[in-house]
């Protein structure tokens, strides 16, 4: 396919290209190289001072991947890469994914269409052009026939709203936000402000060297010994030798499923014994990683019965191991576990042993006020050195309102998304034409290996952009009909599930006043199979436009 745009041209103090990608991780640098090699001029434009997204920025002690054992993290679009890359621990630490991500932006020169340290703070579609112009903080501005938005699912920390923040007088780091430099604990008092995914990473880690650490708790969370370990060359050789059949069975709809995120392991619970089940329970924590889920019977997130088997199963778990009664009895998870993102860790309860170590449970005891000196919660003021918090993200759609791009007629996304986010495929949103998003709410997103939705995702928009290039026409976007029935797929398949049954950043719980919606859809693979069908129906659920071809001149 032939670029109409060729290369960026001065035009006043505006560049002109076929498509800009806003986000420069795992998807957005995928989508360069993916639309750059159709011939399309491509720029992509990070706030961030270095590549890596999620990489460059959650460098806590104790970040990596929490995903099914390696070296499933990775791209998959490259044999070539597969064979190149050493992955040498089974859940890769940060260090090595973003050494990764740096690694593949090299290899393909992609480096040379990225700009950083440049945040985009408008993105603006005009009728008549059918172009979008985006602004940037560095008041560069640029027009491209198609934007792609690979702003990431966790790229916003939720810095939390309680009184008295900014008047913390210590160090203050946000996990998802973590400074460049190294920190040091050492000899310092540290509180620790959620157990969520990086709070259960984190708090081992910085136990190990500060002089105290306090955790705040407002939730108690189920959490799976990562088992993370070196892994043997043999393994590595094994994979890359196998590569083709493990791709295939990553992207490959289950059998039969329509819930499929984790499909399970195809033995139904309730035809085992209580004494079979128990086993398999056992037999996947021994395993540990995410197989705990992956492998898990696939009624794990249907039955309630077998849900709340499985939850008491781990909270034994945490009696076995955590020897104070009072701390472990603060420490139980109270919700059907797997309906908050599973957490893996690596020694998380077995720190509550030590001395150096408390809990405070904030059920109990609330924090009234951050001070100048710590935290003051209901029964006492704990003086602190540092304050972590690791309090999540906005998720998943957080980075889209926060660009809040202006379709037709000038309407907001924020406007358009006030009461629940709307869009077709999760991809794609009416009043946007020519706007594409990467893991938007409504895609498997962070239920999925997301460096392969991301790959998939990519070549569906590519293949779109290709269609509308070849039939010479000037714009695409779904139609309001086709939005309502995603947006009904979306919530059906949550409601077949106990995911809508929990208090979760899937749902949008975590952010006070953000609608309540299960933002992930959970056809698992199979959602990719859909989105094929719907290009192969003629992209179904679309309207194209003719081009406007006095007005889009652009380059
Ligand atoms: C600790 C941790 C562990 C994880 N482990 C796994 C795992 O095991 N498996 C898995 O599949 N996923 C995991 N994830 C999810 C992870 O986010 C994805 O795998 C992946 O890295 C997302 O890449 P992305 O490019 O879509 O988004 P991001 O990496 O979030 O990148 C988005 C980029 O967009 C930029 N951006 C956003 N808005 C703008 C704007 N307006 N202007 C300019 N730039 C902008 C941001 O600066 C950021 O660099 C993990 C996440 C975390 C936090």
């Amino acid at each position: 396919m032939t670029s109409t745009t060729h290369h960026p041209l001065e035009d006043g103090a505006t560049e002109h290209y076929d498509v800009v990608v806003i986000g420069a991780g795992v998807s957005g640098l995928y989508a360069l190289h993916h639309l750059r090699g159709m011939g399309l001029s491509v720029r992509v434009y990070d706030g961030a001072p270095e590549i890596g997204g999620t990489w460059w920025y959650n460098r806590y002690p104790g970040a990596r991947v929490d995903g099914p054992s390696a070296p499933l993290y990775c791209y998959t679009f490259s044999d070539e890469l597969v064979q190149e890359w050493d992955w040498t621990e089974t859940q890769a630490a940060q260090p090595e994914v973003l050494a990764y991500v740096e690694y593949v932006a090299d290899r393909f020169d992609l480096r040379r269409d990225i700009r950083l340290e440049t945040w985009v703070q408008d993105a603006r579609y005009d009728e008549a052009t059918q172009r979008w112009t985006v602004e940037t903080s560095t008041g560069l501005r640029a027009s491209a026939q198609f934007v792609v938005c690979a702003v990431g699912a966790l790229s916003v920390a939720n810095k939390p709203d309680i009184p008295g923040i900014d008047d913390f007088g210590g160090e203050c780091f946000h996990t998802g936000d973590w400074p460049q430099e190294p920190v040091s604990f050492s000899g310092k008092r540290v509180g620790v402000i959620g157990t969520g995914s990086s709070g259960v990473q984190s708090i081992p880690e910085i136990a190990k060297e500060a002089a105290h650490v306090t955790v705040f708790q407002r939730t108690p969370q189920y959490s799976v010994p990562a088992r993370n370990r070196p892994l043997e060359p043999e393994r590595l050789a094994e994979v890359r030798k196998n590569w083709d059949a493990i791709r295939a069975e990553m992207a490959a709809p289950p059998q039969g499923a329509d819930f499929a995120p984790f499909p399970g392991n195809g033995r139904s619970a309730f035809e085992e014994t209580p004494e079979q089940r128990h086993a398999l329970y056992e037999e996947l924590w021994q395993e540990g990683s995410l197989s705990f889920v992956a492998g898990n019977y696939p009624e794990l997130l249907m039955s309630e019965e077998i849900n709340r088997e499985v939850s008491e199963f781990l909270r034994g778990k945490i009696r076995q191991v955590v020897r104070d009664p009072e701390t472990a009895d603060k420490l139980m998870p109270d919700y059907f576990y797997a309906t908050k993102r599973p957490i893996l860790d690596d020694g998380y309860y077995e720190t509550f042993n030590r001395d150096n170590v408390t809990l405070v449970d904030l059920r109990q005891d609330p924090i009234e006020t951050i001070t100048s000196t710590g935290v003051r919660t209901a029964t006492r003021e704990h003086a602190l050195d540092m304050l972590v918090l690791a309090t999540g993200f906005d998720a998943i759609t957080g980075s889209m309102l926060r660009l809040d791009p202006k379709g037709r007629g000038g309407v907001s996304l924020k406007e358009k998304w006030q009461s629940r986010f709307h869009n077709y495929l999760g991809m794609t949103i009416n009043g946007f034409p020519n706007l594409f998003m990467i893991h938007g709410p409504g895609t498997p997103g962070v239920l999925y290996l997301m460096p392969l939705g991301a790959e998939l995702e990519t070549d569906w928009i590519a293949n779109c952009v290709r269609y509308l290039r070849d039939q010479g026409l000037g714009a695409v976007e779904p139609t309001h009909d086709a939005e309502k029935t995603w947006d009904r797929e979306v919530t059906e398949l949550a409601n077949k599930t106990l995911f809508p049954r929990t208090d979760s950043w899937y749902m949008g719980s975590n952010i006070p006043g953000k609608p309540r919606h299960f933002s992930v859809h959970l056809g698992g693979p199979g959602y990719f199979q859909r989105i094929v069908e719907v290009a192969a129906k003629g992209y179904e659920g679309f309207v194209f436009e003719e081009e406007h071809r006095a007005a889009s001149t652009a380059g």
